[in-house]
C-alpha cells in the first residue's frame, strides 16, 4: 500500500471497460500532476467479464495511486459508487464515469471550486450527448418524475460530481440499501456549486444499460426516493370515492322512478375504470412492499472479491483502534 495519503479520491465505476481503464488512468495522472493536485483512483470493478480487472491491476503496476476493488458479480452501478465511496480516504471524493464521457478537465474546475469552498460540486449536463429518440423520451418522462420528486431540476443531472469528506461520510452512513445517489447529494444539502459539461462521445465499448435496465432503474429510483405514487393512489380512491357517491344517489333516484336498467355501457366502463385502477394501484403498493422487503433484509450493498492497494478490513479496523 502506498503510504502517501490523497487529497481528492476519484472513484470510478467499471463495468466490461477493458479498453477504457488505461486511457482513463493516463488521462487523470497527467492532469493530476499538471494541476498539482495529489488524487488517487478507485476503480470498482463492478463484475466485469472482460479484462477489467487484469487492465486495473496494470495500470496500478504503472502508477501507484491506482486502487482497485473487484466486485464477485455485477451489483450495478450505484453499488459500484458506494463501495468507492466507502474506500476512498481523500478529504473529497469525485464520481465519473469511466467512458471518457465525462471531462477530466471539468473535474479540474469542481476541485477548484472544493477549494473555494463548496463541499458539493454538481456536474451538469450541458448538452445530453448522442441519443436515441426512444431514450430521449423516456429519460424525459422519468426526469420529469424525479424533478418533482425531488423538487430540483434532474432533467441535467449526472452521476458526475465532487463531495466533500464530510457529505461522503453523511451518504456512507445511511442505513438505506437501495439508493440514488444522484439526487442523493442534493438530499445532504451543504454549500452547493455546479460545473456544466459537455458528454463527449464515449471513447471504447458501448453504453451498459439495456432498455430493461433503465426501466428497472427508474422505476427503482422513484421508489426508493419519493412516496408521491403511494398518496396519488390515496388520491384516486378520494375522487373515485366522489364519483361512487354521485353515482350511486342516481342510480337510487332511477331506481325509485323505475326508469332502471339500460345503462349497460356505463357499468362496462366504470367496471373496467375501477379494474384497472385497482390493479395499478395494488401494483405500486406492491412497489413499496417489495422495496420494504428488500430493505428490512439488510443485505450487503455488493460483495468484494479482491482489492488492490487498500487495506483489508482488519488492518482498517486496527488503524481505527
Ligand atoms: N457501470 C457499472 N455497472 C453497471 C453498468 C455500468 O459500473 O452495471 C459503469 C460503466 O462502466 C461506466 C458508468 O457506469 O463507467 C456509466 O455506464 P455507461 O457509460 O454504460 O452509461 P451511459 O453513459 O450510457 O449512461
Ligand atoms: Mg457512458
Amino acid at each position: 500500500m502506498s503510504a502517501e495519503r490523497e487529497t481528492l479520491s476519484i472513484i470510478i465505476p467499471a463495468y466490461n471497460e477493458a479498453g477504457n481503464i488505461r486511457r482513463m488512468a493516463q488521462a487523470l495522472r497527467e492532469t493530476m500532476t499538471r494541476e498539482k493536485i495529489s488524487a488517487a483512483v478507485y476503480f470498482v470493478d463492478d463484475g466485469s467479464r472482460d479484462g477489467t480487472w487484469e487492465a486495473i491491476a496494470a495500470a496500478a503496476e504503472n502508477w501507484d495511486m491506482v486502487r482497485g476493488v473487484r466486485f464477485s458479480r455485477n451489483f450495478g452501478k450505484e453499488a459500484a459508487i458506494f463501495a468507492g465511496l466507502e474506500a476512498a480516504v481523500g478529504d473529497c471524493c469525485a464520481v465519473m464515469d469511466c467512458d471518457m464521457q465525462h471531462p477530466v478537465q471539468a473535474l479540474v474546475r469542481m476541485y477548484r471550486l472544493w477549494e473555494q469552498g463548496f463541499e458539493v460540486v454538481e456536474g451538469v449536463k450541458e448538452d445530453r450527448g448522442r441519443e436515441n429518440f426512444l431514450y430521449k423520451s423516456m429519460s424525459a418522462i422519468f426526469y420529469k418524475l424525479m424533478s418533482a420528486a425531488v423538487k430540483m431540476d434532474m432533467s441535467r443531472a449526472s452521476d458526475f460530481k465532487l463531495l466533500d469528506r464530510k457529505a461522503v461520510d453523511a451518504l456512507v452512513a445511511l442505513p438505506e440499501r437501495s439508493t440514488f445517489f444522484r439526487a442523493l447529494s442534493g438530499w445532504v444539502g451543504y454549500r452547493t456549486a455546479s460545473v456544466g459539461f459537455r458528454v463527449q462521445e464515449r471513447a471504447e465499448g458501448e453504453s451498459k444499460w439495456t432498455t430493461m435496465g433503465l426501466i428497472k432503474y427508474a422505476v427503482n429510483s422513484i421508489v426508493s426516493f419519493t412516496t408521491k405514487p403511494l398518496y396519488l393512489v390515496m388520491g384516486m380512491g378520494m375522487l373515485f370515492l366522489i364519483l361512487a357517491v354521485i353515482q350511486g344517489i342516481e342510480c337510487l333516484v332511477t331506481y325509485a322512478t323505475h326508469r332502471a336498467v339500460e345503462g349497460f355501457t356505463t357499468v362496462i366502463l366504470i367496471e373496467l375504470i375501477i379494474g384497472s385502477i385497482v390493479m395499478l394501484s395494488l401494483g405500486i403498493i406492491g412497489g413499496y412492499v417489495a422495496k420494504i422487503y428488500e430493505e428490512v433484509k439488510g443485505r450487503h450493498r455488493y460483495v468484494v472479491s479482491s482489492t488492490i492497494g487498500l487495506p483489508s478490513r482488519r488492518e482498517r479496523d486496527h488503524d481505527a483502534l
